[in-house]
Parts: C-alpha cells; sequence; structure tokens
C-alpha cells in the first residue's frame, strides 16, 4: 500500500558508496581509535568549506562546546545566541556555567536580527558585560547577515561561532557557511543534509586552536606513557567506521543540495502565489542548501493554521513540524534575557506561531512530494469553502 507509506521531513540518504569505506575500515581492523576516514573525513571538509582545518566529532552538539572551551568562556560570562534555534545551539553555553542571552530573528532571513544584536552590544557595553562570544546559527540552511553581525562583533571584539549544522552546502556571498566565523560547527545527525548516522564537525582557520580541540575531545591525555591529565577533557571524537560514511556522504553534497532545492521549487510553484503563504526567504547572494522547506501561514487569510496543515498531514502519514520553538520560551531558558526585533515585535514568535517544516528529503520521491502537494491543497479549499 505505497499511498500509505510514511513520508519523513528528512531521512538519511544514503548513495551506496559508505559500505565502501566502512569495509576498507573493516579489512584494515581500523574500527578504533581514530584512523584513516577520520583524517581524510577532516581533511576533505576542511578543503569544501575552505577552512585550514576541521576536527572530526561525536556531534555538532560537542562542536559547539569545544568552540566556546576554546573561547575560554565560562562560569560568570555571557554568550549571546539566536533564539530561534533547536535546543542543542544553546545548551553548551550552559555546559560551561557561563548565561545564554537570546537574539530575536529577523523578517529578512529569519536569523539573527543585526539590529537586536546591535541594541544587545551596546547595552552590554555599557554596562561592562559584553558577551565572551556569539552563537549565529544559519536555519533550515539560510544564511544569516553575516557581513552585518561580523561588522557589529569586530566593533566589540567578540568572536563569533558558527552553528552551520543546518546549513553544510550553503554559501553566503560566495563563502561557504560556517567559513566565517573563528569557528564553524557541521553536524551529521541522521536528519541533516548529510549525515554520519550521528557526528559534527568544528571547523576553524586557527589551526593551533584545533589542535587543542583534538586534546581536550581525546580525554585531555598529557605527553606521557602513562595516562596523565593536567585538565579535564571529554570523549568527543568521531569513530573511524562512521568517517567513512561521512566521506562517501561529502562526496554527494552538491546533488543533496540540489534535490532539496529542487523540493522547495516543486512546493514553490504550487503556493507561492497563494494569499496568507510565505516561504523562508533566500537573501540575495546568498544560496541555501534548503535543508527544510519552511513557510508561514496566515490563518486569517487562509482559514487554516500551520497546526491544522500538520495535523491534516499526519492523518495522512506525512510528517511536517513548526518551526523551532524559540528558546527564550523554552521552560529551561525561561529566566533567560531576550532581545526582541523591536519593543513592538517578535520575530520568532510570529514565526513560531505561523510556520511549520515540510517534508524535504533529498531522497523523497516527486509522487510523494505530491502527495504532500495534494494533501495541503485539499486542506485549503476544504477551509475556502466553509469561508465562503
Ligand atoms: C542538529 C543541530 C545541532 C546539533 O547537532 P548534533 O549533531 O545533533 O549534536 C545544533 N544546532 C542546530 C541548529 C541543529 O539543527
Amino acid at each position: 500500500m505505497a499511498t500509505t507509506d510514511r513520508i519523513f521531513l528528512s531521512s538519511p540518504h544514503m548513495s551506496g558508496k559508505e559500505q565502501f569505506y566502512i569495509n576498507e575500515a573493516f579489512e584494515t581492523n581500523w574500527i578504533a581509535p581514530l584512523g584513516k576516514n577520520v583524517d581524510s573525513f577532516e581533511a576533505e571538509i576542511a578543503a569544501y568549506a575552505g577552512v585550514k582545518g576541521a576536527v572530526a566529532l561525536s556531534s555538532g552538539t560537542a562542536a559547539i562546546h569545544l568552540a566556546l572551551l576554546l573561547l575560554n568562556v565560562g562560569s560568570g560570562d555571557r554568550v549571546f545566541c539566536s533564539s530561534l534555534t533547536f535546543v542543542a545551539s544553546a545548551n553548551p553555553i550552559s555546559y560551561v556555567g557561563a548565561e545564554p542571552v537570546f537574539i530575536d530573528s529577523e523578517p529578512e532571513t529569519w536569523n539573527m536580527s543585526p539590529r537586536a544584536l546591535k541594541r544587545a552590544l551596546e547595552e552590554a557595553a555599557s554596562a561592562e558585560k559584553l558577551p565572551k562570544a556569539i552563537i549565529v546559527v544559519h536555519l533550515y540552511g539560510q544564511s544569516a547577515q553575516m557581513n552585518e553581525i561580523v561588522s557589529l562583533c569586530n566593533q566589540y571584539e567578540v568572536p563569533i561561532i558558527e552553528d552551520a549544522a543546518e546549513s553544510l552546502g550553503s554559501t553566503y556571498q560566495g563563502a561557504p557557511s560556517g567559513s566565517i566565523g573563528k569557528f564553524g560547527i557541521f553536524s551529521f545527525n541522521g536528519n541533516k543534509i548529510i549525515t554520519t548516522s550521528g557526528g559534527g564537525m568544528l571547523v576553524s582557520n586557527d589551526t593551533e586552536a584545533l589542535q587543542k580541540a583534538r586534546f581536550l575531545a581525546t580525554q585531555a591525555r598529557d605527553n606521557a606513557i602513562h595516562y596523565q591529565h593536567s585538565v579535564m577533557g571529554y570523549n568527543y571524537r568521531m569513530s573511524n567506521v562512521l568517517a567513512g560514511v561521512g566521506r562517501a556522504q561529502l562526496q554527494v553534497l552538491e546533488d543533496r543540495v540540489q534535490a532539496r532545492r529542487a523540493v522547495f521549487d516543486r512546493y514553490y510553484d504550487v503556493f507561492a502565489d497563494r494569499q496568507g503563504i510565505n516561504f523562508m526567504p533566500e537573501l540575495a547572494n546568498t544560496k541555501s542548501n534548503r535543508w527544510l522547506t519552511t513557510l508561514t501561514i496566515d490563518e486569517k487569510t487562509t482559514g487554516v493554521s500551520a497546526l491544522d496543515l500538520i495535523e491534516a498531514l499526519s492523518i495522512q502519514n506525512i510528517e511536517a513540524r513548526p518551526v523551532w520553538k524559540p528558546l527564550h520560551m523554552q521552560p529551561l531558558y525561561a529566566d533567560a534575557q531576550y532581545y526582541s526585533y523591536s519593543e513592538e515585535s517578535s520575530v520568532s514568535e510570529h514565526l513560531f506561531r505561523t510556520g511549520l517544516c515540510l517534508p524535504s528529503g533529498s531522497n523523497m520521491s516527486p509522487e510523494d512530494q505530491q502527495r504532500v502537494i495534494d494533501c495541503i491543497l485539499h486542506t485549503l479549499s476544504l477551509s475556502n469553502a466553509s469561508m465562503r
């Protein structure tokens, strides 16, 4: 019963060549520790992102954690972070005992608003409480306005960590996503554009810092024949088997970006002209990998809310989701400070109330996508009929 097969938001999409690198690891018994696949995957990601180095890790979250440690962020420090994102962007701030301050989105990119950031930095400067770092997220593949953000951060000498977990394969004014800040992080979690089933990468042009990241990620062993430790480390390295999966996945990244952009285009062609439906924009001079196709739906105009659509899709065994719940609205971060877009408007809250993510997998067939489209069209027409 093909018509009732579940359609996922974003499921792993293997190329077939993964097995080759896995077999190689098995044949040489290089299952662990690190090894050729890890070294090669790091070099290949660094080349792809146009940076001097990369460190393969067990997750994107671990990469953010290490980036904060390398910037000496600790207890009592503050870190500014996008509010509209997955909780993993901010949790490492808490891991190191620092305090997150959340910055609202802007309508142009749905990402960190430069004007809200400017207000936050100005207030922090006058209170002599400047942040130790800023975590900028490139949501769903769309780049934040990096020129404006970089120039503000340079003015106050605050280093940038780019959370490019969702934007591998995207570019900002020609620069690969994740290559602009002091550190960039990628995720290879199962739902990301390429996957190692679980994993992450820290990238930077500071090779000395990356060397320190490798040290911290392998339990911080001092150079001695016995196990000696002077600082606290972590067990954060990627396995050599999984790095093999990553190498094969990276080879098809461009295909995956094209496929996801084609998925976006098909949705766009059907729904872009509809009153009350607005797709996540793509900023001029940027290219989004369109990891997930996301849009907002205005209930007043269409008679259908984002949750109505998600519900209707769910009945047809199709997975859709609201956009991320802003972190300043999470019970976990209820006490955190928040800078909204303006006094009157909180853009991330609006996006959360009206936004949804549609199935966007690079392995979704056009027929499956048509099922999604038909279900949405049907739901919209029912409401049209009842509104008349
Ligand atoms: C997936 C994701 C992460 C975390 O990556 P993991 O590899 O799952 O730890 C961080 N930030 C964002 C924005 C993500 O989407």
